[in-house]
């Protein structure tokens, strides 16, 4: 058993996963980077470990919920124990209501919400052997006030938070926080095709006036999931330079 606290990252191949990946690793975790592309997993863990870190990779479908159990519970069995869990994977089908079909909704609902309640159950048990656990689910502010064209992305997001506190209320007397962190917009994949004057419009209902870096996500993260972190549960904290305040 390595003597880290080991911590699963899913969606780490880019983004705000690998900046909450690297991030954890440099604060001493052995960190499991999971997505479906094995180059840029492998390409992260071997810069983790040229850093002096210590990581690892796995491809996972997070779709594909049985493929979700196993990896959670091999993740654990390999290195005897799992105390991180960062739910981060996300996806957007945007459309507008009267035009979302049904494969649009579904996909975003797995992706974002049944994904996330399938690998926290997974990782229940192990965590409650190691009497110690740290989960954090990537909701986002779509999900606090609402977006236009983001109905099936909100209500995923909306659902995470609930379900949050509900894993909290459960699993808080075993020595097991759960929380979300709300992203507002980041600079990332999934935010570089807005046209720049939406982008600009936005940059004006922030009260820092600049989007997110996913290093600004990882900070929040590394706090919620660690040791210090015991009496904060329930919580979804709002990473978004002051647009939401809610
Ligand atoms: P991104 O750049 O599009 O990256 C998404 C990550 O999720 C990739 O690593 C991708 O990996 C992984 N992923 C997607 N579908 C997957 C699947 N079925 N199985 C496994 N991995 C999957 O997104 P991001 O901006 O970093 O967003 C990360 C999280 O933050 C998401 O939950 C998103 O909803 C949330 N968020 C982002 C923003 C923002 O402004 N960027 C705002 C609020 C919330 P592969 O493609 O390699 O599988």
């Amino acid at each position: 058993m390595t003597d880290k606290r080991v911590a699963i990252v899913t969606g780490a191949s880019r983004g705000i996963g690998r900046a909450i990946a690297t991030r954890l690793a440099s604060d001493g975790r052995h960190v499991v980077c999971v997505s479906r592309s094995q180059g840029p997993l492998d390409e992260l863990a071997n810069e983790i470990e040229s850093a002096g870190g210590s990581a690892s990779s796995q491809t996972c479908d997070i779709s594909d919920f049985d493929a979700v159990a196993a990896m959670i519970e091999g993740v654990a069995k390999d290195h005897g124990r799992l105390d991180i869990l960062v739910n981060n994977a996300g996806i957007t089908r945007d459309n507008l209501i009267l035009r979302m079909s049904d494969e649009e909704w579904d996909e975003v609902i797995n992706t974002n919400l049944k994904s996330v309640f399938v690998a926290c159950r997974a990782a229940a048990r192990p965590m409650m052997r190691g009497k110690f656990g740290r989960i954090c689910n990537i909701a986002s502010t779509s999900g606090l006030v609402g977006n236009a064209g983001q109905s099936n992305y909100a209500a995923a997001k909306s659902g995470l938070t609930g379900f949050t506190k509900s894993v909290a209320r459960e699993l808080g007397k075993k020595n097991i926080t759960a929380n979300c962190v709300a992203p507002g917009f980041v600079e990332t994949d999934m935010t570089k095709d807005l046209p720049a004057a939406v982008t600009e419009h936005i940059k004006g209902v922030i009260s820092t006036r600049n989007l997110g870096q996913p290093s600004d996500i990882a900070a929040a993260v590394a706090y919620v999931t660690s040791d210090d972190a015991g009496y904060l549960t329930g919580q979804t904290i709002a990473v978004d330079g002051g647009m939401t305040m809610c």
